[in-house]
Protein backbone atom coordinates (compact mmCIF):
# COMPACT_ATOMS: atom_id res chain seq x y z
CA UNK A 1 0.00 0.00 0.00
CA UNK A 2 2.95 2.67 0.90
CA UNK A 3 4.61 1.49 -2.38
CA UNK A 4 1.65 2.33 -4.52
CA UNK A 5 1.81 5.54 -2.56
CA UNK A 6 4.79 6.49 -3.41
CA UNK A 7 4.48 5.32 -7.14
CA UNK A 8 1.17 7.51 -7.18
CA UNK A 9 3.08 10.63 -6.11
CA UNK A 10 6.31 10.02 -8.12
CA UNK A 11 4.13 9.19 -11.41
CA UNK A 12 2.34 12.51 -10.08
CA UNK A 13 6.48 14.30 -9.75
CA UNK A 14 7.03 13.72 -13.25
CA UNK A 15 4.11 14.67 -14.49
CA UNK A 16 4.10 18.15 -13.40
CA UNK A 17 7.91 18.76 -14.04
CA UNK A 18 8.22 21.53 -16.75
CA UNK A 19 10.35 20.09 -19.92
CA UNK A 20 13.14 23.39 -21.20
CA UNK A 21 11.52 24.85 -24.11
CA UNK A 22 13.60 24.08 -27.20
CA UNK A 23 13.83 26.54 -30.40
CA UNK A 24 11.42 24.54 -33.36
CA UNK A 25 12.53 26.25 -36.75
CA UNK A 26 15.47 26.70 -37.58
CA UNK A 27 14.96 29.47 -39.76
CA UNK A 28 14.66 31.53 -37.20
CA UNK A 29 16.92 33.23 -34.53
CA UNK A 30 16.80 31.84 -31.48
CA UNK A 31 16.69 33.88 -27.66
CA UNK A 32 18.00 32.39 -24.74
CA UNK A 33 15.57 33.25 -21.79
CA UNK A 34 17.23 35.16 -18.84
CA UNK A 35 16.43 35.52 -15.40
CA UNK A 36 13.48 37.90 -15.14
CA UNK A 37 12.28 37.80 -18.55
CA UNK A 38 8.70 37.55 -19.10
CA UNK A 39 7.19 36.84 -22.25
CA UNK A 40 6.08 40.61 -22.16
CA UNK A 41 9.95 41.90 -21.79
CA UNK A 42 10.72 39.45 -24.30
CA UNK A 43 8.52 40.92 -26.77
CA UNK A 44 8.98 44.40 -25.90
CA UNK A 45 12.84 43.77 -26.62
CA UNK A 46 12.53 42.21 -29.64
CA UNK A 47 9.78 44.49 -30.96
CA UNK A 48 7.03 41.49 -31.60
CA UNK A 49 3.37 40.73 -30.14
CA UNK A 50 3.44 37.73 -27.81
CA UNK A 51 0.83 36.21 -30.15
CA UNK A 52 3.83 36.26 -32.52
CA UNK A 53 6.23 34.73 -30.55
CA UNK A 54 3.43 32.07 -29.40
CA UNK A 55 2.43 31.44 -33.45
CA UNK A 56 5.87 30.37 -33.80
CA UNK A 57 6.86 28.39 -30.58
CA UNK A 58 4.21 25.36 -30.80
CA UNK A 59 3.73 24.38 -27.54
CA UNK A 60 5.27 27.73 -25.49
CA UNK A 61 2.91 28.37 -22.19
CA UNK A 62 3.43 32.38 -22.50
CA UNK A 63 2.74 32.02 -18.04
CA UNK A 64 5.94 30.10 -17.77
CA UNK A 65 9.14 30.74 -18.93
CA UNK A 66 12.18 28.84 -17.83
CA UNK A 67 15.90 30.36 -17.46
CA UNK A 68 17.52 28.89 -20.41
CA UNK A 69 14.62 28.38 -22.41
CA UNK A 70 15.42 28.67 -26.43
CA UNK A 71 12.29 30.65 -28.18
CA UNK A 72 11.98 31.46 -31.90
CA UNK A 73 11.60 35.34 -32.13
CA UNK A 74 9.55 35.85 -35.09
CA UNK A 75 9.93 38.69 -37.65
CA UNK A 76 13.84 38.46 -38.23
CA UNK A 77 13.73 36.08 -40.84
CA UNK A 78 16.86 35.64 -42.83
CA UNK A 79 18.72 35.65 -39.51
CA UNK A 80 19.99 32.61 -37.95
CA UNK A 81 21.95 32.23 -34.92
CA UNK A 82 21.65 33.07 -31.16
CA UNK A 83 20.28 36.43 -29.90
CA UNK A 84 22.38 36.76 -26.61
CA UNK A 85 22.75 39.24 -23.54
CA UNK A 86 25.75 40.78 -23.56
CA UNK A 87 27.25 44.07 -20.88
CA UNK A 88 28.84 46.50 -22.40
CA UNK A 89 32.52 46.34 -21.75
CA UNK A 90 34.89 49.31 -20.77
CA UNK A 91 36.75 49.22 -24.03
CA UNK A 92 33.92 48.57 -26.43
CA UNK A 93 32.43 50.50 -29.06
CA UNK A 94 29.69 50.52 -31.79
CA UNK A 95 31.98 49.74 -34.13
CA UNK A 96 34.42 47.41 -32.22
CA UNK A 97 30.69 45.56 -31.38
CA UNK A 98 30.24 45.16 -35.10
CA UNK A 99 33.60 43.88 -36.20
CA UNK A 100 34.02 41.76 -33.36
CA UNK A 101 31.01 40.01 -33.11
CA UNK A 102 30.45 40.03 -37.21
CA UNK A 103 27.07 41.71 -36.78
CA UNK A 104 24.50 42.72 -38.73
CA UNK A 105 23.93 46.60 -37.74
CA UNK A 106 20.48 46.67 -39.18
CA UNK A 107 19.84 43.81 -36.59
CA UNK A 108 21.57 45.36 -33.63
CA UNK A 109 20.14 48.58 -34.19
CA UNK A 110 16.48 47.69 -34.24
CA UNK A 111 16.72 44.80 -31.35
CA UNK A 112 18.86 46.93 -29.37
CA UNK A 113 16.33 49.96 -30.61
CA UNK A 114 19.70 52.46 -30.72
CA UNK A 115 19.55 55.86 -32.74
CA UNK A 116 23.22 56.33 -32.64
CA UNK A 117 26.15 54.86 -31.46
CA UNK A 118 26.58 57.09 -28.74
CA UNK A 119 24.37 55.13 -26.97
CA UNK A 120 26.84 52.59 -26.64
CA UNK A 121 28.24 52.55 -22.84
CA UNK A 122 29.52 50.44 -20.72
CA UNK A 123 28.01 48.61 -17.97
CA UNK A 124 24.81 48.59 -20.07
CA UNK A 125 23.52 44.74 -21.34
CA UNK A 126 22.47 44.89 -24.90
CA UNK A 127 20.98 41.94 -27.18
CA UNK A 128 23.92 40.82 -29.77
CA UNK A 129 23.15 38.53 -32.11
CA UNK A 130 25.69 35.80 -33.24
CA UNK A 131 26.36 33.59 -35.70
CA UNK A 132 26.39 29.95 -35.00
CA UNK A 133 29.36 29.63 -36.54
CA UNK A 134 31.35 32.49 -36.47
CA UNK A 135 33.92 32.64 -39.07
CA UNK A 136 37.47 33.42 -38.08
CA UNK A 137 38.38 37.11 -37.95
CA UNK A 138 42.10 38.07 -38.44
CA UNK A 139 42.88 39.10 -34.96
CA UNK A 140 46.56 41.61 -33.90
CA UNK A 141 49.26 39.08 -33.16
CA UNK A 142 49.81 40.29 -29.88
CA UNK A 143 46.36 41.99 -28.38
CA UNK A 144 47.33 44.66 -25.97
CA UNK A 145 44.80 44.20 -23.16
CA UNK A 146 44.28 47.88 -22.62
CA UNK A 147 43.28 48.83 -26.15
CA UNK A 148 40.44 48.62 -27.76
CA UNK A 149 39.79 46.05 -30.73
CA UNK A 150 40.21 48.76 -33.01
CA UNK A 151 43.74 50.11 -31.38
CA UNK A 152 44.63 46.15 -31.51
CA UNK A 153 43.47 46.45 -35.56
CA UNK A 154 45.83 48.82 -35.82
CA UNK A 155 48.50 46.84 -34.62
CA UNK A 156 47.84 43.58 -36.51
CA UNK A 157 46.45 45.63 -39.89
CA UNK A 158 43.62 44.05 -41.28
CA UNK A 159 40.72 45.95 -42.23
CA UNK A 160 39.78 47.90 -39.42
CA UNK A 161 36.59 48.89 -40.38
CA UNK A 162 34.59 45.66 -41.56
CA UNK A 163 31.93 47.14 -39.53
CA UNK A 164 29.32 48.99 -41.16
CA UNK A 165 29.98 52.04 -39.48
CA UNK A 166 28.61 55.51 -41.03
CA UNK A 167 27.18 58.69 -39.76
CA UNK A 168 25.83 61.84 -40.56
CA UNK A 169 26.21 64.29 -38.19
CA UNK A 170 22.25 63.91 -37.17
CA UNK A 171 21.22 60.54 -38.34
CA UNK A 172 22.89 57.17 -38.23
CA UNK A 173 22.99 56.27 -41.94
CA UNK A 174 22.96 52.57 -43.29
CA UNK A 175 24.85 52.07 -46.12
CA UNK A 176 26.64 48.42 -46.54
CA UNK A 177 28.59 49.24 -49.01
CA UNK A 178 31.02 51.45 -47.04
CA UNK A 179 33.96 49.47 -45.61
CA UNK A 180 36.23 51.85 -47.46
CA UNK A 181 38.99 52.85 -45.48
CA UNK A 182 41.62 49.37 -44.80
CA UNK A 183 45.18 49.13 -43.64
CA UNK A 184 45.30 51.97 -41.58
CA UNK A 185 48.43 52.96 -39.67
CA UNK A 186 49.03 55.55 -37.05
CA UNK A 187 52.85 55.81 -36.87
CA UNK A 188 54.23 56.85 -33.87
CA UNK A 189 51.25 55.64 -31.85
CA UNK A 190 50.47 56.31 -28.86
CA UNK A 191 50.01 59.80 -30.25
CA UNK A 192 52.74 61.71 -28.27
CA UNK A 193 52.81 65.47 -26.69
CA UNK A 194 55.54 67.42 -29.18
CA UNK A 195 55.45 64.46 -32.19
CA UNK A 196 53.79 64.07 -35.48
CA UNK A 197 51.65 60.85 -35.97
CA UNK A 198 51.61 59.61 -39.80
CA UNK A 199 48.40 58.24 -40.63
CA UNK A 200 48.50 56.07 -43.42
CA UNK A 201 45.77 53.98 -44.72
CA UNK A 202 43.43 52.86 -48.43
CA UNK A 203 40.49 54.05 -49.76
CA UNK A 204 39.18 54.00 -53.62
CA UNK A 205 40.95 56.42 -55.22
CA UNK A 206 39.56 59.85 -55.90
CA UNK A 207 37.81 60.14 -51.83
CA UNK A 208 37.64 63.41 -50.26
CA UNK A 209 38.39 62.45 -46.75
CA UNK A 210 39.33 64.35 -43.71
CA UNK A 211 40.99 63.84 -40.40
CA UNK A 212 39.97 65.88 -37.19
CA UNK A 213 40.87 66.03 -34.00
CA UNK A 214 38.71 67.52 -32.18
CA UNK A 215 37.81 70.45 -33.40
CA UNK A 216 40.89 71.16 -36.31
CA UNK A 217 40.90 69.62 -39.37
CA UNK A 218 43.66 67.68 -40.54
CA UNK A 219 44.10 67.41 -44.86
CA UNK A 220 44.39 63.77 -46.29
CA UNK A 221 46.66 63.66 -49.66
CA UNK A 222 46.38 60.64 -51.81
CA UNK A 223 49.99 60.16 -52.76
CA UNK A 224 49.34 57.38 -55.13
CA UNK A 225 46.15 55.83 -56.38
CA UNK A 226 44.36 54.53 -53.39
CA UNK A 227 46.94 55.31 -50.92
CA UNK A 228 46.28 58.39 -48.62
CA UNK A 229 48.41 60.45 -45.80
CA UNK A 230 48.25 62.67 -43.24
CA UNK A 231 50.13 64.51 -40.50
CA UNK A 232 48.71 64.73 -36.74
CA UNK A 233 51.00 67.13 -35.06
CA UNK A 234 50.78 67.19 -31.31
CA UNK A 235 52.46 70.76 -29.91
CA UNK A 236 54.31 70.04 -26.98
CA UNK A 237 51.66 71.43 -24.05
CA UNK A 238 48.99 69.32 -26.37
CA UNK A 239 46.42 68.01 -24.19
CA UNK A 240 47.12 64.21 -23.41
CA UNK A 241 44.68 61.72 -22.57
CA UNK A 242 41.65 60.24 -24.99
CA UNK A 243 41.62 62.67 -28.08
CA UNK A 244 38.84 62.16 -30.37
CA UNK A 245 39.87 61.57 -34.23
CA UNK A 246 37.57 61.47 -36.68
CA UNK A 247 37.38 60.49 -40.47
CA UNK A 248 35.26 62.08 -42.21
CA UNK A 249 34.40 61.29 -45.82
CA UNK A 250 32.58 62.26 -48.79
CA UNK A 251 32.12 59.27 -50.88
CA UNK A 252 31.93 59.67 -54.60
CA UNK A 253 28.41 59.11 -54.52
CA UNK A 254 28.01 62.06 -52.09
CA UNK A 255 27.41 60.29 -49.14
CA UNK A 256 29.24 61.94 -46.17
CA UNK A 257 30.96 59.10 -43.53
CA UNK A 258 32.23 60.43 -40.44
CA UNK A 259 33.75 57.32 -38.48
CA UNK A 260 35.03 58.45 -34.59
CA UNK A 261 37.81 56.84 -32.49
CA UNK A 262 39.15 57.87 -29.53
CA UNK A 263 43.22 57.87 -29.24
CA UNK A 264 45.30 58.11 -26.73
CA UNK A 265 48.23 60.79 -26.35
CA UNK A 266 50.57 60.16 -23.94
CA UNK A 267 52.95 62.76 -22.39
CA UNK A 268 56.35 63.65 -23.29
CA UNK A 269 58.82 65.02 -20.33
CA UNK A 270 60.23 68.39 -21.40
CA UNK A 271 62.59 70.39 -19.36
CA UNK A 272 61.74 73.23 -17.55
CA UNK A 273 63.84 76.27 -18.33
CA UNK A 274 65.03 79.01 -16.23
CA UNK A 275 62.57 81.86 -15.81
CA UNK A 276 63.54 84.59 -19.03
CA UNK A 277 63.75 88.03 -18.70
CA UNK A 278 62.67 90.31 -21.27
CA UNK A 279 61.97 93.60 -22.04
CA UNK A 280 57.61 94.30 -21.31
CA UNK A 281 56.92 94.91 -24.76
CA UNK A 282 58.62 92.25 -25.89
CA UNK A 283 55.82 89.52 -24.62
CA UNK A 284 53.18 92.03 -24.96
CA UNK A 285 50.25 90.63 -27.10
CA UNK A 286 49.46 93.71 -28.41
CA UNK A 287 52.73 93.35 -29.99
CA UNK A 288 53.28 89.30 -30.11
CA UNK A 289 49.90 88.54 -31.57
CA UNK A 290 50.05 90.10 -34.84
CA UNK A 291 53.13 88.05 -35.97
CA UNK A 292 51.84 84.89 -34.00
CA UNK A 293 48.35 85.28 -36.41
CA UNK A 294 50.41 85.95 -39.53
CA UNK A 295 52.42 82.81 -39.01
CA UNK A 296 49.46 81.05 -38.14
CA UNK A 297 47.87 82.22 -41.63
CA UNK A 298 50.67 81.13 -43.54
CA UNK A 299 51.11 78.19 -42.34
CA UNK A 300 47.61 76.77 -42.43
CA UNK A 301 47.52 76.76 -46.26
CA UNK A 302 47.81 73.35 -47.79
CA UNK A 303 49.90 72.33 -50.57
CA UNK A 304 48.16 69.40 -51.71
CA UNK A 305 51.70 67.92 -53.48
CA UNK A 306 55.04 67.07 -51.12
CA UNK A 307 57.69 69.09 -52.61
CA UNK A 308 60.55 67.98 -50.14
CA UNK A 309 61.91 64.58 -50.74
CA UNK A 310 63.30 61.97 -48.04
CA UNK A 311 64.25 63.26 -44.28
CA UNK A 312 64.94 66.82 -43.77
CA UNK A 313 68.63 68.19 -43.23
CA UNK A 314 70.00 70.64 -40.20
CA UNK A 315 70.12 74.28 -41.19
CA UNK A 316 73.52 75.33 -40.67
CA UNK A 317 76.44 73.48 -41.10
CA UNK A 318 77.49 72.72 -37.28
CA UNK A 319 74.46 72.14 -35.53
CA UNK A 320 75.34 72.84 -32.03
CA UNK A 321 71.76 72.77 -29.81
CA UNK A 322 71.72 75.54 -27.92
CA UNK A 323 67.99 75.05 -26.66
CA UNK A 324 66.18 71.77 -27.83
CA UNK A 325 62.88 72.02 -28.79
CA UNK A 326 59.78 71.48 -26.52
CA UNK A 327 61.27 73.04 -22.82
CA UNK A 328 58.54 74.59 -21.08
CA UNK A 329 59.05 78.63 -20.30
CA UNK A 330 58.23 81.52 -18.19
CA UNK A 331 59.11 84.81 -19.02
CA UNK A 332 59.36 87.50 -16.82
CA UNK A 333 58.05 85.67 -13.62
CA UNK A 334 55.01 84.69 -15.69
CA UNK A 335 53.37 81.21 -15.29
CA UNK A 336 55.25 78.56 -17.20
CA UNK A 337 53.07 78.64 -19.89
CA UNK A 338 54.56 78.40 -23.07
CA UNK A 339 57.15 76.20 -24.69
CA UNK A 340 60.04 76.31 -27.04
CA UNK A 341 58.81 76.05 -30.12
CA UNK A 342 61.74 74.89 -32.06
CA UNK A 343 65.66 74.29 -31.72
CA UNK A 344 68.46 77.06 -31.00
CA UNK A 345 71.19 76.32 -32.72
CA UNK A 346 74.54 78.33 -31.95
CA UNK A 347 76.82 80.03 -34.21
CA UNK A 348 79.42 77.28 -34.78
CA UNK A 349 80.62 76.71 -37.68
CA UNK A 350 83.23 79.18 -39.44
CA UNK A 351 80.28 80.48 -40.93
CA UNK A 352 76.86 82.02 -40.55
CA UNK A 353 74.92 79.98 -43.36
CA UNK A 354 71.60 78.96 -43.10
CA UNK A 355 70.15 76.80 -45.73
CA UNK A 356 66.99 75.01 -46.40
CA UNK A 357 66.05 72.23 -44.76
CA UNK A 358 64.47 70.60 -47.32
CA UNK A 359 63.01 71.61 -50.85
CA UNK A 360 60.39 74.00 -51.09
CA UNK A 361 58.82 77.07 -52.03
CA UNK A 362 59.55 80.56 -49.94
CA UNK A 363 56.43 82.15 -48.93
CA UNK A 364 57.18 84.74 -46.18
CA UNK A 365 60.48 86.72 -46.18
CA UNK A 366 60.37 89.82 -43.91
CA UNK A 367 61.03 91.52 -40.53
CA UNK A 368 58.85 90.18 -37.47
CA UNK A 369 58.63 92.05 -33.97
CA UNK A 370 59.31 88.76 -31.56
CA UNK A 371 60.93 86.70 -34.67
CA UNK A 372 63.30 89.44 -36.39
CA UNK A 373 64.43 88.92 -40.08
CA UNK A 374 62.35 85.17 -40.76
CA UNK A 375 62.10 82.94 -43.61
CA UNK A 376 58.87 80.59 -43.54
CA UNK A 377 59.47 77.43 -46.65
CA UNK A 378 56.62 75.77 -47.19
CA UNK A 379 57.32 71.98 -48.25
CA UNK A 380 53.99 71.09 -49.04
CA UNK A 381 51.54 69.21 -47.48
CA UNK A 382 50.79 71.06 -44.54
CA UNK A 383 54.38 70.97 -43.39
CA UNK A 384 56.35 74.34 -42.84
CA UNK A 385 59.66 75.43 -41.92
CA UNK A 386 60.57 78.58 -40.17
CA UNK A 387 63.68 80.68 -39.56
CA UNK A 388 64.37 83.36 -37.09
CA UNK A 389 66.78 86.10 -35.83
CA UNK A 390 68.46 86.20 -38.98
CA UNK A 391 71.41 88.88 -40.02
CA UNK A 392 70.51 88.81 -43.58
CA UNK A 393 67.91 87.15 -45.99
CA UNK A 394 68.75 86.09 -49.39
CA UNK A 395 65.74 84.45 -50.57
CA UNK A 396 62.66 86.40 -51.52
CA UNK A 397 59.12 85.34 -51.11
CA UNK A 398 58.08 83.01 -53.87
CA UNK A 399 61.26 81.62 -54.68
CA UNK A 400 61.80 77.88 -55.09
CA UNK A 401 64.34 76.34 -53.32
CA UNK A 402 66.16 73.19 -52.95
CA UNK A 403 67.37 71.28 -50.24
CA UNK A 404 70.63 72.86 -48.56
CA UNK A 405 69.89 75.94 -50.59
CA UNK A 406 71.49 79.17 -48.64
CA UNK A 407 68.48 81.35 -47.77
CA UNK A 408 70.27 83.73 -45.36
CA UNK A 409 72.82 84.20 -42.42
CA UNK A 410 72.73 83.83 -38.31
CA UNK A 411 71.97 86.87 -36.75
CA UNK A 412 70.30 88.35 -33.44
CA UNK A 413 67.26 90.03 -34.43
CA UNK A 414 63.96 90.62 -32.56
CA UNK A 415 63.90 88.67 -29.56
CA UNK A 416 67.34 87.18 -29.17
CA UNK A 417 69.27 87.39 -26.39
CA UNK A 418 72.29 86.23 -28.99
CA UNK A 419 73.56 85.54 -31.73
CA UNK A 420 71.80 82.07 -33.10
CA UNK A 421 69.46 80.44 -35.26
CA UNK A 422 66.09 79.42 -34.35
CA UNK A 423 64.63 76.51 -36.19
CA UNK A 424 61.43 75.36 -36.26
CA UNK A 425 59.51 72.44 -38.58
CA UNK A 426 55.25 72.94 -38.23
CA UNK A 427 52.59 70.80 -39.40
CA UNK A 428 49.10 72.29 -40.04
CA UNK A 429 50.35 74.81 -38.00
CA UNK A 430 51.43 73.11 -35.08
CA UNK A 431 55.26 73.14 -33.97
CA UNK A 432 56.43 70.14 -33.50
CA UNK A 433 59.76 68.60 -32.27
CA UNK A 434 62.01 68.79 -36.09
CA UNK A 435 64.28 66.26 -34.82
CA UNK A 436 61.75 63.56 -35.62
CA UNK A 437 61.67 64.73 -39.36
CA UNK A 438 65.57 64.09 -39.78
CA UNK A 439 65.09 60.67 -40.24
CA UNK A 440 61.78 60.08 -40.80
CA UNK A 441 60.96 59.37 -44.64
CA UNK A 442 57.63 59.61 -46.03
CA UNK A 443 56.53 58.01 -48.87
ZN1 LIG B 1 64.41 79.48 -30.12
Amino acid sequence: MKIKILIVIFALFICTAIPPVMAQNAELPVYIVQPGDTMYSIALQFGVSIDDIIGVNAGINPDWLNEGDQINIPGYEGIKGIFIPYTIQLNDTYESLLQEQILDESTFRIINHLTSPNEIIAGQTIILPVAEEVPSEPVAEVPVAYHSLFLNAIGANPNTWAGEVSTLSRNLVLTSELKSITNLTISPYPLKQGKTSVFQFNADPGQSIELKIEDKSIPTFEFEPGSYIAFLGINAMGKIGLREVNFDQITPDGNQVIFSQNLLASETRFSTDPIIVVEPDLIDPANTMPEEDELLAITSQITNRDLWDGTFSYPVDDACIRSPYGSIRSYNNGPYDSFHTGIDFGTCASNLNIYAAGAGRVVYTGQWFVRGNSVVIDHGWGIYTGYWHQESVDVNTGDIVQEGQLIGTVGNTGRSTGSHLHWELLVNAVQVDPMQWMDMVIP
